[in-house]
């Protein structure tokens, strides 16, 4: 998502550097370029407008023709307002001072609800809260199940009708009520059992239609959330203006949701519906697991974009895998060149774990060109190293100097790889663990 958008305005901007002075024209030419990026990336008209007449209006005053580069104030400018049209800052779930929050999701079929209902829950949960999942989409067929079992995966509750039954047992038909009565349900459920926060999950159709509306009315009307969210599949590109103006006026909501921004669409959405819409994007989703998920931080979001990196949620990541004392302890080990294959190992998972390595290029600041140059990471090179580690026996891993002729066969006959990859592997490994303990050394660790 946003690569091409991405490129462009950091091509529009590169132009600028090293320029001492900027001319109005050296302006009019950036943000001629910088208009069309935002066009091309599907950005509505409106939000493209308002945005170049304040970029051009900042770079001409005494902002950038004051600065001592004003090149840079020019990416600045263009920064700030990408994370204004972006929302500006972050806004978190109002919880409700009387529990359970009640956070109803809208939007369209297929747009993710379900998805979210599940990533959302398990987010609360890692925060501490105990959310209870229910029901409400009995359109599509599977929903309540599909419900369940992204549920189970979260780790969280599932209130649902079971299949087959009528929701009442008293041979009710299914009808408009039918979702409203489920979670009005679900509410006392929840209440009951002292879930803190109740995440419905409605049906959504293909397009918009009054029907739809009218059930989802229905719903809010009878839980009466204190959160509505509209989740909105970033791919839909233009369309999700229209879907989200429809649904602003049948439903309301409080916050967007932006789903599949993993996508290679060009973004405009996202870059449009909180301008279009007045309502902030508080979470967006990067991928079907149920960690491909955070809260919206406009701003890392802009720094992405330009080309700035997002080591902030780099650091963030980090933190969530690796451990401070342990990573003392390994610098330590690094410095003295006691590294041992078992910690290259620990490092190694812990890495991995906070996604696929080009991801995390990805989000450096200059990153895209390095995930460039270096092309696909082979991930399966990655297993192929984990697997001969893997196994090797503790002995093995702790002191690889006894690695002779007959144990490298043996390894590479366990974990079905050569000889030749076991040996590499050592000796890479020996050869980094010199040159890491060297470079320790002269950074006086
Ligand atoms: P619903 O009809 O709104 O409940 O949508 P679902 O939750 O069933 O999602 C529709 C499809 O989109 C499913 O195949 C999901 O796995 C997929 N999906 C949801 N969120 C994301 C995301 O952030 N990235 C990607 N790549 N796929 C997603």
């Amino acid at each position: 998502m946003f690569e091409s958008l991405s490129d462009r305005l950091t091509g529009a901007l590169k132009d600028l550097r090293g320029k001492g002075r900027l001319s109005e024209a050296d302006i009019d030419a950036t943000a001629r370029e910088i208009r069309l990026a935002l066009l091309e990336a599907d950005v509505a008209l409106p939000v493209v407008r308002a945005f170049i007449s304040r970029v051009k209006e900042r770079a001409k005053g005494a902002e950038v023709s004051e600065a001592l580069n004003p090149a840079q104030q020019v990416v600045k400018i263009v920064d700030a307002e990408l994370t204004a049209i972006l929302g500006g800052e972050a806004r978190r779930i109002e919880f409700a001072k009387q529990p359970p929050t009640v956070i109803m999701l809208a939007g369209l079929q297929g747009a993710g609800k379900t998805t979210l209902a599940g990533k959302l829950a398990y987010w609360l949960k890692g925060q501490g809260h105990t959310p209870l999942l229910v029901a409400c989409d009995l359109q599509r067929p599977g929903a309540v199940d599909q419900l369940r079992i992204v549920g189970e995966r979260a780790g969280v509750q599932t209130f649902a009708p079971h299949p087959g039954t009528s929701v009442g047992g008293d041979g009710a038909e299914i009808g408009v009520q039918e979702p409203v009565s489920v979670a009005q349900r679900g509410l006392a459920h929840a209440r009951a059992k002292m879930h803190d926060v109740v995440i419905v999950d409605t049906a959504g159709r293909l397009g918009i239609d009054e029907e739809m509306m009218a059930q989802a009315r229905g719903i809010r009307d009878a839980v009466q959330p204190h959160e509505t969210f509209f989740v909105l599949d970033a791919m839909i590109g233009q369309d999700a203006v229209v879907t989200a103006e429809a649904f602003r006026e049948g439903v309301g909501f409080t916050g967007v949701v932006l789903t599949k921004l993993d996508g290679d669409a060009r973004g405009g959405a996202a870059l449009s519906v909180r301008e279009l819409t007045g309502t902030p994007i508080m979470f967006a989703s990067d991928g079907e697991k149920l960690e491909d998920f955070d809260v919206f931080h406009p701003e890392r979001m802009s720094s992405r974009i330009l080309g700035m990196g997002d080591v902030l949620s780099l650091i963030e990541q980090a933190e969530t895998v690796f451990d401070a004392k342990e990573a003392e302890k390994t610098a330590a080990k690094i410095g003295s060149g006691e590294l041992t294959l078992e910690d290259f190992l620990d490092q190694m998972m812990m890495i991995r774990k906070m996604g696929p390595i080009g991801n995390l290029l990805g989000m450096l600041p200059g990153g895209k060109d390095m995930k460039d140059a270096v092309g696909d990471i082979d991930e399966k090179h990655l297993d192929r190293i984990q697997a001969i580690i893997r196994g090797m026996t503790p002995e093995e891993r702790a002191d690889p100097k006894i690695i002779n002729g007959s144990r490298r066969q043996r390894i590479a006959n366990g974990s079905g790889v050569t000889v030749t990859d076991v040996n590499q592997l050592v000796d890479r490994f020996f050869e980094a663990r010199k040159m890491m303990s060297r470079m320790a050394g002269q950074m006086g660790m």
